[in-house]
This record gives structure tokens, sequence and C-alpha cells, in this order.
């Protein structure tokens, strides 16, 4: 009798060795797969967490190849952050080789970064014409910085689950990045001079394709700042790109992708093909090709050869140079370099 009730007892135990929701003591642990997910963690997080990325950031991001140095690093984790739609699908090999049964998918220590945000390029149909590595629409969605409000939105979200005594603190970092990200989209001027919610009010007008007609209307154009100000020489531009890379990034700001050098998503360009892209670039008048740093510029250079028209080599995660940081700084980078060219 005695011996039943000790088992009986035990479940308690552990139950109270390690509780449901405590209050924390130790910083919760975020692995990233993409260096710019551990950005956004970080900043909504703060010194309540610790976030480390995967990947490497001048790699191909749809191939990565998993280390056992990965799965040690996943093993411990509190919460495992992939972009998802079928980009970092190399992930699915760590998180089942973690042995860390709080990140599976399904539990809340697994977040998928994108939902929510809108998908450009969704496939139509099975004839999979966007290519075998765009299945569920682009995935490249970071490259407007837009869609790293709702990014944002969802890691905070994810984080006052998992550790709701800090709340009112993720909630606050995330209003302060918002803000920050505000002020370097449509500048800081502008923002303060529309109030509290002036960054929203913006956010949503350009979203809506309203804005340049919205700050006439109030006098107000001249105060737009930021990235918008910077790239409005990149309106109307038309440039190629290597891969469906800047689908996000040229809606947000202007530019017109006029074709790729990849035949299709995750297929390197055939001879044929080079030269087809020469007549459209020749047609079109196109001064600009952007070429991710961990394709070959082969095909890229043979194009320049024979148009003139200028390559440069775009970096896409955080931390792929130096110099580049954090997410302001590499849209900084892509936005300074484009316009640059064309001057
Ligand atoms: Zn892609």
């Amino acid at each position: 009798m005695k011996k039943k009730s000790g088992l009986f007892l035990l479940p308690l135990l552990v139950l109270c060795a390690f509780p449901q929701s405590p209050a924390r003591e130790g910083k919760l642990k975020i692995v990233t797969t993409l260096g710019y997910l551990r950005y956004v963690a970080q900043e909504v997080g703060g010194d309540r967490v610790t976030a480390v990325a995967l990947a490497n950031p001048r790699q191909d991001p749809h191939y990565v190849t998993p280390t056992p140095a990965m799965n040690q690093l996943t093993s411990d984790a509190d919460l495992f952050i992939e972009n998802g739609l079928s980009l970092d699908i190399w992930q699915k090999n760590v998180v089942d080789a973690s042995g860390n049964p709080a990140i599976q998918p399904g539990n809340p220590g697994h977040l998928v970064a994108t939902v929510n945000v809108p998908v450009k390029e969704l496939p139509t149909e099975v004839s999979r014409a966007w290519g075998d590595i765009h299945p569920q629409g682009n995935p490249h969605i970071w490259l407007d910085p837009l869609n790293i409000r709702i990014v944002a939105g969802n890691i905070a979200e994810r984080l006052k689950q998992l550790d709701p005594a800090n709340t009112a603190y993720y909630q606050t970092r995330l209003e302060q990045f918002r803000g920050r990200l505000d002020a370097a989209m449509f500048g800081e001027e502008l923002v303060r001079a529309l109030g509290k919610s002036g960054g929203d009010v913006l956010v949503r007008k350009a979203i809506n394709n309203e804005l340049a007609d919205w700050l006439k209307l109030r006098g107000l154009e001249g105060k737009l700042g930021g990235w918008m100000k910077e790239a409005a020489p990149l309106n109307g531009m038309k440039v190629i790109s290597y891969h469906k890379t800047y689908i996000y990034f040229a809606d947000r700001f202007g530019l017109q992708l006029t074709g790729e050098l990849e035949e299709k998503p995750g297929i390197p360009p055939p001879p044929q093909h080079r030269d087809a892209v020469v007549e459209d670039v020749k047609r079109e008048g196109i001064r600009v090709i952007l070429n991710d740093n961990f394709y070959s510029r082969e095909a890229a250079d043979y194009v320049a050869s024979k148009t003139g028209a200028k390559v440069i080599i775009t970096y896409l995660d955080v931390g792929a140079l130096p110099e580049v940081d954090t997410y302001e700084k590499l849209i900084t980078f892509l936005v300074q370099n484009i316009t640059q060219a064309v001057r």
C-alpha cells in the first residue's frame, strides 16, 4: 500500500521539478535557420533570449548541408524558427536529428516565421511552372521590410507563449523594433510628424500602393525619407536577376523585374537561354543584372559583355558581409548598390 502511494506521487514530483509555465530564470535559447531570422528574434527577444543561426549567410539558403554541430546546437533549444515556404526544407533533418521534442513541428517550440505574410508567385497549377524549389510560392519574403514587421510579430507572439511572465517586455521590444524599421523605411521625420501611429498609417498606405498620392494630398511628399526616398530613382527601372530572389524587394521599391538568368528556379541557364536574355536586355534597355553572391556569375558576365549592362553581386542575408550585420544594413546595402549602378 505504502509502495503504491509512493509511485503515485512520482509524477507529481516530476511536475513540480519542471513546471509548465515557469517564470524563466535563464534565457530562452533560440535557433534559427537563417541570419535574418536570428537578427529579428534577437531584436524582439532582447536580453531574455540568445539567438543563433544555422546557415552560413553567404550560402544558398535553399541548399544547406546539416552537420552534427547543428544537431548539437538544436538539442537543447527552446525555440526553433524556420523561414518556411519550402525555402529551408533542410531544417527538417536538423530538427529530426536534434532529439529535442520541444522543437518538433506542431509544438510551441517550432515556429514558421512567414505565417500571415502575403506570398507571391503561388503556383496556380501542378505544372510546377515556377520550378521545383518554389513549390509553395516565392519564399524570399524578407527583402520587403514590411514583411519583416509581420515576421517580428509572429516571433513576439511565440515568445509570449513560451515565456508569459515577460509578455509586456516582448511587446515593448516588438513595438520598438517596428518603430526603427518604419523610421528606416519612411524617414524618422515623416513618421514623427504623423504622431503615435504614424508608422502603422504609412505601412497601410504603402501596402495599398497609395503612399505617394496620400502624401501629396497632405503636402507631405517632401518629408518622405528613408529607403523609400533613397530608392526613388529605382522606380520603373527594369532589371534582371539570376534567381527569383528580388520579387518582394522589387515590388516594394518599384523595380521592374523582367526576367531571370535561370531558366526556372533552381535550374542553371543553358547557353540558348543566355542568348535569349541578351536579346531581352538589349530590347528593354536593361542596365542592371542582380546576381546573388552564391551563384556563378558566369552567365551574368556573359550577358553584360554582350550588352553593357552592369552586374551587381548581391547578398541576401544578415551577416553575409561584416558591414551588413543588421537587417537594416542589408536593405540599405541593396538600395544603395542598385541606385549607384544606374547613377
Ligand atoms: Zn528561391
